[in-house]
């Protein structure tokens, strides 16, 4: 049926088609409510979570793949589909619409956006409990980085500090109809309470600050967020952090307390 259908490079249309391969990324879902898949392509991945849960909420960008997506879904009346760009949606609003307000997202996108959406379903959207990203291999390695790793960043620590990382599945790139450039990993992301609560805006203006400018000392990078010199070094004492280290070396509790300690709460 996909013989018909003129795959558009554009929105990174590079479909899976094995059924066992389906099957077993929509196994890493724990069961749960409901899913929203992010990227339904031509329906594949969405049969394959219909069978799992009772409620799947389906998001395509593109319009042409309708005729498609409406034969391979046919009879799964608890798929709600839908066309629309994922960036401009809130993931819990739209879900809580649908009567879920936990649920699991599973993305398999083109991969100039999955940065970005993961960040949007990590940082902003409480209710998606379980995340399943298929990524490029580098970007795999991002999230599950450890301190003083080369892959360690900032996208790192935002995702680790809320989300226990586990690099379930590796996908050579002739799963892929038609085959990509890169082998990919499906990255599962558990959503678990920060062991160090602060508030996400000081932590997110931390963290960035600190990695701006990875080749600084941490002391130098932080300038970036504007505050007076001698508070940051109050900070960092207190904190214990030698303002002499790079960003690279901190561990995400230690950002978590020079977030705190940085941004303390007004009294
Ligand atoms: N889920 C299917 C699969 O696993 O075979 C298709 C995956 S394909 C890699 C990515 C799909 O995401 C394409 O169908 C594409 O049209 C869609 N897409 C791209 N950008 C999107 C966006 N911003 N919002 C929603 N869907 C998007």
């Amino acid at each position: 049926m996909q013989r018909s259908f003129r795959h558009k490079k554009k929105f990174g249309q590079n479909f899976l088609t094995d059924p066992a391969l389906l099957d077993k990324i929509a196994r890493l879902c724990p069961p749960g409510p409901a899913a929203l898949e992010i990227g339904a392509g031509a329906g594949a991945l969405t049969r394959a979570l219909a069978n799992r849960f009772p409620l799947v909420a389906a998001l395509e960008i593109d319009r042409d793949l309708a005729p498609l997506l409406e034969a391979n879904l046919a009879g799964c009346d608890h798929v709600h589909l839908a066309f629309a760009d994922a960036r401009k949606l809130d993931f819990d609003a739209y879900m809580a619409d649908l009567g879920a307000s936990q649920y699991a997202i599973v993305a398999n996108l083109p991969y100039y956006i999955t940065t970005p959406l993961l960040m949007q379903a990590v940082e902003e959207n409480q209710g998606a409990e379980d995340m399943i990203f298929m990524v490029q291999k580098e970007v795999a390695d991002r999230l599950a980085a450890q301190p003083g790793s080369k892959s360690y960043g900032a996208v790192t620590v935002a995702v680790q500090y809320r989300c226990q990382v586990d690099l379930a599945l590796q996908v050579g790139r002739k799963a892929f109809t038609p085959p990509p450039e890169v082998d990919s990993t499906v990255v599962r992301l558990k959503r678990r309470p920060p062991e160090i609560p602060t508030d996400p805006t000081a932590f997110r203006q931390t963290v960035r600050a600190a990695f701006s400018q990875r080749r600084k000392t941490l002391r130098n990078s932080l300038k970036a967020t504007s505050l007076a010199a001698d508070h940051l070094d109050r900070a960092l004492a207190a904190c214990a952090i030698d303002p002499t280290r790079r960003a690279e070396t901190l561990s995400v509790n230690e950002f978590a307390q020079l977030s705190k300690a940085l941004y303390p709460p007004e009294k």
